[in-house]
């Protein structure tokens, strides 16, 4: 079979006679032929395996390309980008690995084609396609891994004991791949994941919480997550989670398995919307809950604080996986905190009152929040899914008609410090503040509105309780 429709774009053929010109071998290999064949989106990003030099096939092949676009050169690894409109072409000289026990990074020398698909992931990434003009959109599949694509298997081209000791993030890519695509580890692979996990630990973190974020991107999440904790995976790098394993039972009394709970949030919550962080902050919404388990014989199961200890721990997981702490994290950090706010709310008669704090505390993350709540009814009594479903969109509604009364979000005092100052003739001093918050207070109780000619009153008031004398204006 001649493939040489999957090659239709132009820069294909330059390619191939540049490498005809030097007289090296030159094939579009990875993703690109996979997800062809897949009939995915087409890719942007190519990859092109030389057997040669494939930063000198870069150079020459960008010389000829309209706007001689920059060859970017990584020596270290022995690659060239070239950036061609919307295309990233990646180029590689083809080469053999060998590795060693600790290191995931391999000691390279030159190779044939066959040494470079043996160094690839999964028979469906080793597929290559010529782009010399002889052979030009041949197939070179020495793994059968067109036979897998139409399986939908994933399988690694050697051993894969070898495969996925030799490199661990592997592992984390053939889980993510399984969840991206849809397809099935194969069982011999999917067993050596498990036996291979320790090696997991030579992995950088940032590798790691690359193919995390990814998973957690797909349609369906928990397939990749649950693919994780079947293998043993997830207890390594996420050990918050599984930690929630496991449902006790005390005086008849039982409480849900927070971790299989936490996974049908993550899938809900990824119908709802694509932000990773809001998809984050559903993964992790819970993780308080292992440490504050306790039984109480008047109400029974309770997990007191459990959001407060979350939103801590939520801190520590970031650091100890090399997560930025920056706002990202500060916002999961607060949804975990406000994880129950609504519902609390919801629950009771809901006042304006409430809601009013809520949209001050959540800000401008507070459809977020909601978001999140919604996506925590998981349970299976349709009477009270409809309930809770309605409950927060009565929450949701009244967000709305506050918002618009009161603008409580990004809430901006009415009165300035500057303006206390120069009403009592004051420097600064604690009374501001004392006079700031009550002011605050009052407009969130709904005592006054959220305007100046009423604050400016309750200034004057609270004024002469702490003693101070306005000065004519
Ligand atoms: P996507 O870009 O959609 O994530 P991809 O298959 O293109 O998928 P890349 O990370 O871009 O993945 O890598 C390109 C190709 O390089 C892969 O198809 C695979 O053949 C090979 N590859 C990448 N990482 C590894 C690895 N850790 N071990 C073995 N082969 C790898
Ligand atoms: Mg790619």
């Amino acid at each position: 079979m001649n493939y040489d429709k999957a090659l239709a774009h132009n820069i294909f053929q330059v390619i191939g006679s540049t490498a005809d010109e030097m007289g090296v071998e030159a094939y579009v290999i990875g993703g690109f032929v996979r997800d062809y064949f897949l009939k995915r989106d087409s890719k942007k990003d190519i990859d092109i395996v030389a057997v040669g030099s494939g930063i000198q096939l870069a150079e020459k092949v960008a010389r000829k390309l309209k706007g001689r676009p920059e060859v970017t050169v990584f020596k270290n690894f022995g690659t060239a980008m070239i950036r061609h409109g919307q295309l990233e072409l990646e180029f590689v000289g083809a080469r053999k690995e060998s590795y060693q026990k600790d290191s995931r990074k391999p000691v390279v020398e030159d190779g044939t084609l066959e040494d470079d698909q043996n160094r690839r992931d999964f028979t469906i990434n080793a597929l290559a396609l010529s782009l010399n003009a002889k052979s030009f959109g041949e197939l070179l599949d020495p793994f059968d891994g067109r036979i897998d694509l139409d399986k939908k298997i994933l399988r690694t081209p050697l051993d894969p004991d070898i495969t996925f000791s030799d490199d661990p993030l592997r592992m984390m890519r053939g889980v993510r791949f399984a969840a991206q695509l849809d397809f099935t580890i194969e069982l011999k692979s999917l067993q050596s994941i498990t036996q291979n996990k320790e090696r997991i630990a030579i992995v950088s973190k940032e590798r790691i919480v690359e193919e995390l974020h990814k998973i957690l991107l797909t349609e369906k999440p928990s397939n990749g997550l649950g693919l994780l904790h079947k293998t043993g995976l997830l207890q390594l790098i996420l050990p918050e989670l599984t930690n929630l394993q496991g449902i006790d039972e005390v005086e008849g009394q039982r409480h849900k398995d927070n971790f299989w709970h936490t996974l049908e949030v993550v899938d809900n919550i990824a119908q709802m919307t694509d932000n990773l962080w809001l998809r984050w902050a559903a993964l992790l919404h819970d993780i308080g809950k292992a440490r504050t388990k306790r039984f109480d014989k008047k109400i029974g199961w309770t997990f007191h604080a459990h959001e407060f200890v979350g939103s801590k721990m939520v801190y520590k997981l970031f650091r100890r996986l090399h997560m930025p702490l920056n706002d990202k994290m500060k916002y999961v950090q607060k949804l975990v905190l406000m994880s129950s706010r609504p519902v609390i709310l919801s629950e009771e008669h809901v006042t304006d009152s409430a809601v009013r704090r809520l949209v001050f505390d959540a800000g401008d993350h507070v459809d977020d929040l909601m978001t999140l709540c919604e996506a925590d009814i998981t349970t299976k009594n349709l009477k009270k899914q409809r309930k809770y479903k309605n409950n927060f969109k009565m929450v949701r509604q009244k967000i709305v008609e506050v918002e618009e009364r009161d603008r409580i979000r990004n809430f901006q005092p009415p009165i300035s410090g500057e303006e206390i100052m120069k009403t009592f003739d004051l420097r600064p001093s604690k009374e501001i503040g004392i006079i700031k918050e009550a002011i605050k207070e009052a407009i969130l109780d709904g005592v006054i509105p959220n305007e100046h000619e009423a604050a400016y009153q309750l200034m004057l008031s609270e004024g002469k309780k702490l003693g101070l004398k306005a000065i004519a204006s």
